[in-house]
Parts: C-alpha cells; structure tokens; sequence
C-alpha cells in the first residue's frame, strides 16, 4: 500500500513539473510574441522608413566635380546632368495603360489592400507550387528595389513586409505606383518604363497603347525569359494572358482587349520599325550642344561608378543613375594646370612619330601621371583632338605588354629586397638554356657578352639576358610573379601562363597593363617602398555635402618595398640615359628616374619615369598591333616635352631618402665594396643588411695569387678575366636601350 502511494506521489511530482514547465513556455511565447507584435506595432505606426519623395528627388538631381584651382580653391570643373536621358517620369505622363496592366499582372487587390497581399500569402502557404508567383505586392517590390536587398531569408522578407506597411501607412497609391513603374528592372539594361519604351517601342512612355503597355508589364518577372525583343514568343504568351487578365479584371472592355490582342506589335528590331526622324533630330542637337569632357572627367566618372558598385553592391545602370541623377559632389584629384598642359601636348600630333600604317592609321598614345600620395594629377587617352564624352581611354583601357619597364618591377625590387642581389651584384651577360634553346637575346640582338656585368650595367642597357638567369637562378619565378602582383598590383595577371620567364623577365605578359598601374607601380620608387592604390577623387559626397558617399583621403598607403629597397631602386634609374630625348632643362635640372620598355615584336614603346615631384608612364602603339620601328623611343620625348613644362618654376627637390640605405663605392671589375687596390670604381646604394664584402681581387696579393694559381698555361683566362670584367665596367657610359 505504502508502495502503491509513493508511486502516485512520484506521477503527480512529475505532472506539476511538466504543467509548470507548459505554463513557463506558453508565458514565454506569449513576453515574445508581445514583444515582436509591439514592435511591429510600433515599427508600422512609425517614422516613414523609406521617403519616395526624398527617393525621387535624389533620382534627378545634378552631380558636380570639382577640382582646386592655384589658390586651392574648389572650382565646378563638369555638371553631370542626364536630362535628355531623364529616367524619372511623372504617373501623368505614363499610358493609363501602363498601371493597368502592371497591377492585373502582378498584383491585382493592389488599390485594396495595405501594403501586403495576405489572401496571396495564405495561397503561397496553402499551396507552396505557387510561390512562383511570387506573393510580393507592388509595394513589397517597390521596396525591394530600392534597397537593393535581393538576399532571399525570411528575415529579410519579413523586413520587407514591416517596410511595406509602413510605406503604406504615409504614402498614397500614387505615389507607390509612380515609384514602381520608375525603378523596375526591364531587361536591355532598362530601369524604368520610360527607358524601356524608347528600347523596345522607340516611343514615348505616354505614346504607348494597350496592347504595347502589356508587352513591357510582361517582362518584369524574368527580364530575359520574357524580352520582347530576343524571345517575343514567350512575352506574346504572357501579353495575352496579361491582357486577358485586365479585361477579367474589369480594367479594360471587351473592344478594348480586342483591338490589343489583334495589334501587330512592331519592335524596334522589326525590318518595319521606322524611327521617329524628328526625335533623333533633337537627340543630335543635345549631343552636339554638350559639352566633351576632358579624359580626367571621364576618368572620374568610370572610377565612382566602380567605386558605388563595389562599395554599395549596385549594378552598373544604377551606379550610372546614381552619378547622373544622385546629386553627388565629387572632388577630383586632378591637378588643372598639369592636366592642361598634358592635353596641350597630345592635341598636336607634331609631338609624335609622323609614321603610319599603310592604311593611313596613325599610332596612338596615351600618358597617366601621378603624385607620390596615389593622386592621378593628370591622364590623356589619344593622341589627337578628344571628339566625344567617354571616348576611349588608353591610359586605362588598353592593356598592352609593358616590354622592360617591367624589369624594375618583376626583377630588381624584388632581388633587392630579397637579398638576392646587390647595386653592384656581377651577374653573367649570357642567355640560358630554355626549352632546348637558349634565351633570351638582348637588344642588339646577341645572346648577351658572356661577361659578368652588375645590376647597375644590366639596367642602364636593359639587358634581357641579366634579369632571365637572376629570376630562374637567385629569385625564382613565383617571388617575382607575387611581387607584381601583391606588391605592385598588376591587376590582370594571368595565374598560370605569367608564371613564366618569358612574361616575367621580359614584361610578355599574357594579358598586358596600362600606364594607369605602371605609374602606381614606379611611384613606390619615390616615395621610400609604399604602394597607393591610384585615385581620380578624393572624396564624394551627397549633395549637401552632409554625407561621405566615397572617399579616398584615409589612404595612407601600403609599404610594399622597404624604404631601402626603393631608395637603391630610384638610384639605379637614376643610371638610365635620357639624354636622346631632348634638352629640357627645366626638368633635367631635377633627379630623373627612368626606364624605357620595348616589346619583343616592337608593337608597344613604354617610359615609366619619375622626378621628385611626379611619376609618369607613356605607352605608344598601334591600336591593331604592328612594328613601330622606331630608331628613338618615342615616349621618352613625350615625357620630356610634358614633364618639362610642368617643372617650369617648381622649387628645389630631391627624392626622399631612408637611412637604411648606405652609399658607398664600389669596385666595378669586382662588384663588391671598393678596397685600397681597386682601380676602377663607381658609387652605389646598398641595403644596410646586405653590404657586400670589400674587393680583394684587385690588390696585388690577389691578383698575383691568381696568376700564380692559375698558371702559366692559364694567362688566356687572366686576360679574359679582364675583358669580361674590366671592359663592360669601362663602358657603362655608352648608350642604353632607346
Ligand atoms: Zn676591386
């Protein structure tokens, strides 16, 4: 017995526990639900969370770029205004049409309910097969456009319904509406029914009848599925069922559905499409009548597009909206007067090569110039008059092999910095075996001097032989293919095929670079090893300037060099010979770093040079690839005749100097620290941990040593000793590559 009621005791112990624990959970559910319901309460009764008024007056204001004028003074240099091309249209001025068909299609109880279908979201529920049909209202995809969020989580869809709501709550049909058909995605790179008209129609928006209003309605879900002009089946499909629907909707009559189901379409890719003359008559005249922005401008503008994309995820028309509509202020880096004068000189083809292909085709040019704090001072993209808004532009957008510029870059930098080699390091001037030949060959043509000269030599005559043995033997091939690519931020490498010695010892890089990256890259040169990203701006705001949209003024930089590196760098350039290019006293008075490029087929000449106020990279070349055959390099003269007029009156200067790197003499014959008996000797740079031992070779004990050593028998390799070594040492004054 006892037993029997221990045992009840122990059931009911276990009853009350699970009651309190149902009644503790149901409490709990009910503080939740209260509060999330509280807050949706709150968060729909609100503040307006999305502004369409504010929204539209964004879309169509004008953006500024502004530049600082001598008195660094921000002066408008270019109003970026799309008004021929306004997106935003007013409901009055879109076909009644339009609105029919949208809401028969895609939301049809939309002048009934508050923002958010439950009927449809209860048949999505009820029947998941036709989520497809989406569930969301106009208002729901309103919102969804305009912020952007195509995330598919139901956090985010339920965010989406409290904005609708609350959208609803402050704002008339009207305006939802106007909104939509504004902002909609309409295939062909189309925001907007009035841009998808002029596309697929080439009429106005208000123009538009019936059975042409159901054709774009139509293409919304799937823009492609959907195009009338690469799938009019499909869209014919779903007009019919669109008009059907608005006829069952009771927005249009029977006559009505009629006439549209019978009209014959004509898109603007139909043979019997006819444009309307007298538009495209004014459309010229606006285009005529507008201004040609500089190549700097047009700079600017493609780099915040980029720039919006990347930061705030928009696709490219929006990023493009954003700029022309968005009422931005923009605060280019440019510097007027250098961006003048560059212009002045590319303007007058007399600065270049007067040769030309057979067909007439002239070469083209293209030159970026920069300060050593990643600020883009100037940019030219053609040699010759600019003729149009966003026309080409070589300095960014043609991607050409750099030749030996990139020696610096793929090879000495990183020998240098490596440890791998010295200023004065002695290398063999001779090809080496490659594939079962040998390679490469220097400029004049031979397999190289089969001496050993230093790095100084080999950059002075831009050997191809020197930096092909020091990547294969001292610094490997994918130490200087990740230094061109982390450090100097070439941007198109190609991951396998660059990783080669043809690409990186003699720049045949697979894909090629522009001047734009080349100057990045040289910068580092004079600035003491930090790497800036180039920029056209330096900050972006909105149009009370009360917001920074983008900027670029925290770049401090990234040290990708040591300062030694880049100190004993700028120094060997400093060896390079530019005395074929012109007098140019105002410039020659200051230090100039260079270094010319040619490629292996003479297609491309390159300069990447710098003083101690500015670096610069000049390519030239046929658009279509053909021989240049030129005696003098060409861009060295652009870049004298440019650089010596912006150095006209600049201040004393010099490139700035780290205490990491030493000076010192060195021996020539032997490469190494110049010792009491060494009779030929020059003055080098050398990293503080990496000083090379002092010349024993030239005093007498040595040298006697050696010829005792090697014998009588040996006096040939004593005397070739002295041609291999002395002579090349001797001769470093003769001329460089041109
Ligand atoms: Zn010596």
């Amino acid at each position: 017995m006892s037993k029997k009621r221990k045992k009840k005791k122990g059931y009911s112990k276990i009853k009350v526990t699970i009651l309190g624990m149902f009644f503790a959970l149901i409490l709990s559910v009910c503080i939740i639900a209260g509060y999330v319901l509280y807050n949706v309460v709150t968060y729909v009764n609100g503040d307006l969370v999305v502004n369409l008024d504010e929204y539209k007056a964004n879309q169509n204001q004008t953006s500024f770029i502004y530049a600082k004028d001598s008195n660094g003074k921000n002066v408008e240099i270019a109003r970026l205004h799309g008004d021929e091309d306004r997106v935003w249209v007013d409901l009055k001025d879109i076909s009644p049409y339009m609105t029919k068909a949208f809401i028969a299609l895609e939301d049809r109880r939309f002048e009934e309910h508050n923002g958010v279908d439950w009927i449809r979201i209860g048949g999505v529920i009820v029947k998941p097969q036709n989520i497809g049909q989406g569930g969301s209202t106009i208002t729901q995809q309103l919102i969804k456009n305009i912020t952007n969020n195509k995330d598919v989580t139901i956090v985010r869809k339920f965010r989406e319904i409290l904005m609708a709501l609350n959208l609803e709550r402050h704002t008339d049909k009207d305006t939802i509406i106007e909104a939509y058909l504004n902002t909609l995605y309409l295939g062909n790179g189309c925001y907007g029914v009035k841009t998808a008209s002029e596309k697929y129609f080439g009429k106005d928006v208000s123009d538009l009848n019936c059975a042409e209003c159901a054709v774009i309605a139509s293409i919304t879900q799937f823009p492609t599925k959907y195009n009338p002009l690469l799938n009019p089946e499909n869209n014919k499909k779903r007009q019919l069922d669109c008009l059907k629907k608005m006829l069952d909707n009771g927005k249009i009559t029977k006559a009505e559905y009629d006439e549209a189901c019978n009209y014959h379409l004509i898109f603007t890719n139909s043979k019997d499409y006819v444009p309307d003359e007298s538009d495209e008559e004014v459309k010229k005249t606006i285009e005529e009548e507008t201004k040609i922005n500089s190549f700097y401008v047009d700079a600017v503008i493609n780099s915040v597009i980029e720039d919006l994309m990347d930061e705030y995820g928009y696709s490219k028309q929006q990023a493009t909206n954003k700029i022309y509509y968005g009422g931005l202020k923009i605060y280019a880096s440019v510097d007027l007067k250098i961006q003048e004068i560059l212009e002045d000189v590319y303007k007058n083809r007399t600065n270049f090569p007067s040769i030309k292909k057979d067909d007439g085709t002239k070469p083209q040019s293209s030159m970026t110039i920069m300060d050593y704090k990643g600020n883009v001072v100037a940019i030219v993209g053609k040699a010759g008059a600019k003729k149009q808004n966003r026309e080409l532009n070589r300095a960014t957008s043609s991607w050409r092999q750099p030749g030996s510029t990139i020696k610096p870059i793929a090879t000495y930098a990183p020998g240098i910095e490596l440890n791998k080699i010295t200023f004065s390091s002695k290398v063999k001037d001779y090809a080496i075996w490659v594939n079962g030949k040998l390679w490469p060959h220097n400029v004049d043509k031979s397999l190289g001097s089969n001496s050993n000269v230093t790095v100084q030599y080999a950059i002075q005559q831009s050997l191809n032989t020197v930096p092909t043995r020091l990547i294969k033997e001292e610094i490997g091939i994918d130490n200087s293919f990740e230094f061109l690519r982390d450090k100097f931020h070439l941007s198109r490498l190609d991951e396998v095929a660059d990783r080669d010695l043809s690409p990186l010892a003699t720049g045949a890089l697979t894909n090629g670079t522009n001047t734009l990256e080349m100057a990045a890259a040289y910068a580092t040169f004079g600035n003491g090893g930090k790497y800036y990203k180039p920029h056209f701006y330096s900050k972006v705001t909105n149009a009370q300037g009360t917001e920074t949209v983008l900027t670029n003024e925290n770049d401090k930089g990234e040290q990708v060099i040591s300062s030694a590196t880049s100190d004993i760098i700028c120094e060997l350039l400093q060896t390079v010979k530019t005395s074929y290019y012109g007098d140019a006293p105002n410039v020659r008075k200051f230090q100039i770093m260079a270094k010319t490029g040619t490629t292996s087929s003479d297609c491309d000449r390159w300069f990447c040079a710098g003083t101690p106020y500015y670096v610069a990279s000049v390519w030239l070349g046929y658009d279509i690839k053909e021989p240049l055959n030129q005696e003098v390099n060409p861009c060295g003269k652009i870049f004298f005749t440019v650089f010596d007029r912006i150095h006209k009156g600049l201040k004393e200067k010099e490139f700035p100097k780290s205490d990491k790197a030493v000076e010192k003499r060195y021996c020539t014959v032997s490469g190494k620290i110049a010792g009491s008996g060494c009779y030929s000797t020059a003055t080098g740079w050398y990293k503080e941990d990496n000083i090379p031992e002092v010349c024993t070779w030239c005093s007498s004990g040595s040298r006697s040593e050696k010829t005792t050593k090697s014998g009588n028998g040996d006096v040939n390799s004593a005397i070739n000793e002295v041609i291999n070594n002395v002579i090349p040492a001797l001769t470093t004054q003769s001329s460089g590559e041109r």
